[in-house]
């Protein structure tokens, strides 16, 4: 009838793709941006929505001001590839199931966002329109290992919104993935976007946004 793009990320250093089967995200897991969204960390544990494989774009990409919203915020995150199937993985051989390592940006029309929260509805609509996944090249583990540390950034037009450590991830990577497993079978192809440091902040039409993550990679979009 037709044919449909399997979505996919470059494997730096060769000509491989990682295709994407689906793409967890993490809220609320770095406390200071908890702290920043009006909510504390310590009473509320992070918690899981999605974005569809087709929402992925490449670094470089040049992406359009996405419809329907007045207020677009960048959120810098690491992000993971699931090499390894599995379900109720424990967090001693959750790492087992990683395949590498990307640096990524969930971005958000926080306007619809805040609209969703105030309702009750779902955050489809803030979290998983149309190229809102920019990712970079993955990095495999036999590149990077597992960094549990690293400086974690993120500038707009050269000037630094965003800064962090992955050592202050509320669930590490581990746990993310242990816990994640409790509630859908982990499949190669999966990415989990892991959540953002603090300095979430909005982008207009002609921002260059760049961000990355100290031993593993850079990303840079531009929005028009
Ligand atoms: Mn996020």
């Amino acid at each position: 009838m037709f044919e449909l793009a399997q979505p996919s990320i470059a494997v730096a250093g060769g000509e491989d793709r990682f295709p994407v089967r689906r793409i967890y995200c993490i809220g609320r897991n770095y406390g200071a941006h908890a702290r920043e969204m009006g909510h504390d960390p310590d009473r509320e544990p992070p918690f899981w929505f999605a974005k569809p494989a087709d929402a992925i774009v490449p670094s470089g990409s040049v992406i359009d001001y996405p419809p329907r919203t007045e207020n677009l915020h960048h959120e810098i995150e690491l992000v993971v590839a699931i090499g390894k199937a599995g379900a109720d993985v424990a967090v001693g051989d959750a790492l087992e199931h990683v395949y590498g390592y990307a640096v990524g940006i969930d971005l958000t029309r926080r306007d619809l966002q805040k609209e969703a929260k105030s309702q009750g509805r779902p955050w489809v609509t803030a979290k998983g329109f149309d190229q809102s996944a920019p990712v970079s090249a993955l990095h495999t583990v036999e590149d990077v290992g597992h960094p549990a540390s690293g400086r974690i950034w993120l500038s707009v037009n050269g000037e630094i919104r965003q800064q962090g450590d992955l050592n202050e991830l509320i669930w590490s990577v581990a746990e993310a993935i242990a816990e994640l497993s409790t509630l859908f079978a982990l499949s190669p192809g999966d990415l989990i976007f892991t959540g953002t440091p603090a300095g979430v902040g909005a982008v207009v039409a002609g921002d260059q946004i760049t961000g990355g993550i100290d031993g593993i990679d850079e990303i840079k979009i531009t929005i028009i």
